[in-house]
């Protein structure tokens, strides 16, 4: 177990040789992308160099993201673009991990798709069949609809629910409908409520599926963080060992969580969605729930980490 289990420390309060004893604690790093490594598509300052440290340490990186809009390949063109150094098989998305999830448990029907192309490519990839993405509007007064236009399809098996700009009335009837046969699978990919942003608030994933969540009246199996499922390829074959994993993140309740879940060391980054004042509501918390969000520890950003991985190295005594 970590020295520093759910204490929120600050690593920059913390002297350089329990610095270097703590980046020795772990061998494997799992990061979420928005807001620890880049921020509308910008990388933040000194994120690139310490995850090419840690690689140039040894470290095992992945980088873990509930962004279901985007396809492994595009994730990966992005890092290489800002300057990561990764491969695709270190790329962890809820779209390729619930393309995984369907074809380990030899899914042969065919998938209602709410979301985007990121979902439907990564199926295509695994050779399962699906609905197409795009815009399914409204047509005429309910009635007409239902009599002229509603058309369900007998060969759907699951439903999966994701990122959906084009989210509608059309498609909650049929998710609904699809899922009124209890054999058909119903999955999420996540369930961020929403991303804020300066003067106003883009609706997340999470939105829609408690909206098919009500419709439907069924509970979805949710892939994303803070559910273990996204980490399924690496914890299954035992890729990794959880007490010597770290998980970075900047919005607790789906990244510090998700650690929480698995066993991974946790690292809250305040680049983003969380910071110490909230840390400091949940301690606060009689609600169990609440304490589960607390981090080991904690850093402004993941870029003040830069001067103690190169001390550590050097053996210097800065
Ligand atoms: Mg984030």
């Amino acid at each position: 177990m970590s020295t520093y289990k759910q204490t929120c420390t600050n690593l920059l309060e913390l002297s350089n040789s329990k610095v270097t004893e703590w980046l020795a604690s772990f061998d494997t790093v799992i990061t979420d992308c928005d807001g620890v490594l880049w921020i509308y598509g910008n990388a933040l300052e000194g994120s690139v160099d310490v995850m090419n440290q840690f690689k140039a340490m040894g470290k095992k990186i992945y980088f873990c993201t509930n962004n279901s809009t985007k396809t492994r390949a595009e994730l990966l063109k992005k890092g290489l673009e800002l300057g990561f150094r990764i491969t695709e098989e270190g790329i962890i998305s809820t779209a390729h991990a619930t393309a995984a999830y369907l074809k380990q448990r030899k899914f042969d029907k065919r998938v209602y798709v709410i979301g985007s192309e990121g979902i439907t490519q990564e199926l295509d990839k695994v050779g399962i069949k699906h609905t197409q993405c795009g815009p399914d509007p409204m047509q005429g007064p309910l009635g007409e609809f239902m009599a002229k236009h509603l058309k369900l399809d007998s060969d759907i098996g699951a439903v999966v629910v994701g990122f959906d700009e084009n989210f509608s009335f059309p498609k909650m009837m049929k998710a609904a409908s699809y899922l009124n046969d209890p054999k058909c699978l119903f999955v999420a990919t996540n369930t961020d409520e929403r991303f804020p942003m300066p003067n106003m608030v883009v609706p997340g994933s999470g939105s829609f599926v408690k909206a098919i969540q009500t419709c439907s009246e069924r509970t979805p199996t949710v892939i994303g963080k803070p559910n273990p499922a996204i980490c399924e390829s690496l914890l299954n074959p035992k890729k990794i060992d959880p007490a010597r994993t770290l998980m970075i993140g900047d919005r607790a309740n789906t990244d510090i969580l998700l650690g929480f879940n698995c066993g991974f060391q946790t690292l809250l980054v305040g680049s983003g969605i969380h910071h110490l004042s909230d840390v400091d509501q949940w301690r606060k918390s009689k609600d169990p729930e609440d304490k589960k969000l607390i981090p080991d520890v904690y850093l402004p950003k993941l870029g003040d980490l830069l001067p103690a991985i190169v001390n550590s190295q050097t053996g210097g005594s800065y």
